[in-house]
This record gives structure tokens, C-alpha cells and sequence, in this order.
């Protein structure tokens, strides 16, 4: 396969398994970041390493320059057939009349518009209105979409719930031009975006309300999303999964 796969937030967790698992399956993967080029790199030469292409930009997606540059990069990697909108971030633990006007602001500009931006440019490639030869773009709800998170990050909830509606519209709007769109709600999954948060423990803690009884690996995730982004995918469009365990 020559094309290309745009991961944003895919030096760490869920994106970063996602990166490996793609390129198992023959895309050529170009990753975004936020700041840790280490993690990054590593991932791209492990990639390299079992004999598959891979890339790393530099990519706030709260940025719109960032994004812009992002895509220009995959540009010279080769065709887009993909773009995994993966970079997201939660806050601490808060009821909502603790939360400040940035906090707020943040949540949305990274959860929200920096993954309609990258959308954008996905369907500017890959649309076959603009000339591409069509794609498929997943993007990383939260089983927080349903569930509302009360006092822990209702702010968080609200960002996935935004996005669970934009792969609804998106998919309907470019479903005759070639690309599919498509979301996954993973539910408690062990990555460090918890710590991130300032509550490490949270997804081992919460667990036991989980029905398997167990959190999520980024692994599980990974493969529903690679198998959304492949051909035997083909009939599915403005579908999300939930990948929770059943929660
Ligand atoms: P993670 O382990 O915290 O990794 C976050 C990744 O996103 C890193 O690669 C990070 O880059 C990047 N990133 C952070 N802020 C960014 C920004 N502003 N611009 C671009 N990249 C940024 O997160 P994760 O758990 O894998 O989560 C990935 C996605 O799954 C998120 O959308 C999250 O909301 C969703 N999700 C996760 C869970 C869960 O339990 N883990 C559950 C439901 C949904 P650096 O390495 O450079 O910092």
C-alpha cells in the first residue's frame, strides 16, 4: 500500500499502538506530537525497525499552523487514505462551577476544533469532489460521550459528545465523495492519560464497575480502529464503537 495515514497524538498510548498497528498492516504512517520527541521517534523507528514507513511532525492540534504543517508533511510521504483524530487531553478532577474560562477553552480548542480542522484537511485530500481517490477518517470519542462524567470532568464529556455528532454529520456529508467517517468510544483503557489528569489509579480504581471486571489495553483500541480504516470496513460509515467492556 502506498498511502498514507495521519495519527495525530501518536507518539504515546492509544495513537501510538494505533501507529504500530497500522503500519503492521501496510500504511505508510505519519504521526503528530505534542511535545515529547523522544516517545515519538521511538515509535517511528520501531516502526522502521519491522520494515515499515513512518514519519514524525510536530503537531500542537491546537494550532491551526501546526496542523497545516502536519499535512503538508504527509503530502510529501505520499496519497492520504486516512487520518486517526487521536490527540485529546482531560483536566483535573473538578465540578463544573470550578472550572475557568481557559480550562474550558483548552478542552475544546484541543478536543474539538484542532479535530475538525484536521478533518478539514483530510477531506480537502481525500474527497473525490477535490480530486482525491477517497479515505476513511476515524475519530476518538469517549464512552464520557454517553456517560457525562459528574464530578470528575463533565467539560471532557462535552468535548466527546461534540465529536460524536461531527462523525455523524461528516459522514453523511462526504459519504458520496469516497470517505468514510467513523468514531470509537473507548471506555477505561490503561494509558498515561489519567496521570495526566493528576488521578494515575483512575482507570484501575473505576474498573471493578466495569462488567468484563477489567480496564481496556491501547492494543484493543488500536485494532478496532485499524480495522475501521481497512477495506473490511468498507460498508460502515457514522457508526462509533464502543470499545469499553461493556461499560
Ligand atoms: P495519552 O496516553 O495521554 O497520549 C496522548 C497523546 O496525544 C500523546 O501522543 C500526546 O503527545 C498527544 N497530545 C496531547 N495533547 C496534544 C495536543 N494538544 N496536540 C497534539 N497531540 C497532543 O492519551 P490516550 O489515553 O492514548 O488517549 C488518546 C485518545 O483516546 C484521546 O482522544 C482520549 O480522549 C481518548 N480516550 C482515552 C481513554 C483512556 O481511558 N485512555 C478513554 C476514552 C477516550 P506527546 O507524547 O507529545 O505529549
Amino acid at each position: 500500500m502506498d498511502r498514507v495515514a495521519v495519527i495525530t497524538g501518536g507518539s504515546r498510548g492509544i495513537g501510538r499502538a494505533t501507529a504500530l498497528a497500522a503500519a503492521a498492516r501496510g500504511w505508510r504512517v505519519c504521526i503528530g506530537y505534542a511535545g515529547n520527541e523522544a516517545a515519538a521517534h521511538a515509535v517511528v523507528a520501531e516502526i522502521e525497525g519491522g520494515n515499515g514507513a513512518a514519519m514524525a511532525v510536530r503537531c500542537d492540534v491546537a494550532s491551526e499552523t501546526d496542523i497545516l504543517a502536519l499535512f503538508a508533511a504527509a503530502d510529501g510521504f505520499g496519497p492520504l487514505g486516512a487520518l486517526v483524530n487521536n490527540a485529546g487531553v482531560v483536566d483535573a478532577t473538578a465540578r463544573l462551577e470550578d472550572m475557568s474560562a481557559a480550562r474550558l477553552q483548552r478542552m475544546m480548542t484541543i478536543n474539538v476544533v484542532g479535530s475538525l480542522l484536521c478533518a478539514r484537511e483530510a477531506v480537502r485530500r481525500m474527497s473525490t469532489r477535490h480530486g482525491g481517490q477517497g479515505g476513511v477518517i476515524v475519530n476518538l470519542s469517549s464512552a464520557a460521550a454517553r456517560l457525562g462524567s459528574a464530578n470528575t470532568y463533565v467539560d471532557y464529556a462535552a468535548s466527546k459528545g461534540a465529536i460524536d455528532t461531527f462523525t455523524r454529520g461528516l459522514a453523511d456529508e462526504v459519504a458520496a465523495e469516497g470517505i468514510r467517517v467513523t468514531g470509537v468510544r473507548p471506555g477505561l483503557i490503561d494509558t498515561e492519560i489519567h496521570g495526566s489528569g493528576g488521578d494515575p489509579d483512575r482507570a484501575h480504581r473505576l474498573s471493578v464497575n466495569v462488567p468484563m471486571r477489567r480496564v481496556g489495553t491501547a492494543d484493543e483500541i488500536a485494532n478496532a480502529i485499524v480495522w475501521l480504516m481497512s477495506d473490511e470496513a468498507s460498508y460502515v460509515t457514522g457508526s462509533i464503537l464502543d470499545v469499553s467492556g461493556g461499560r
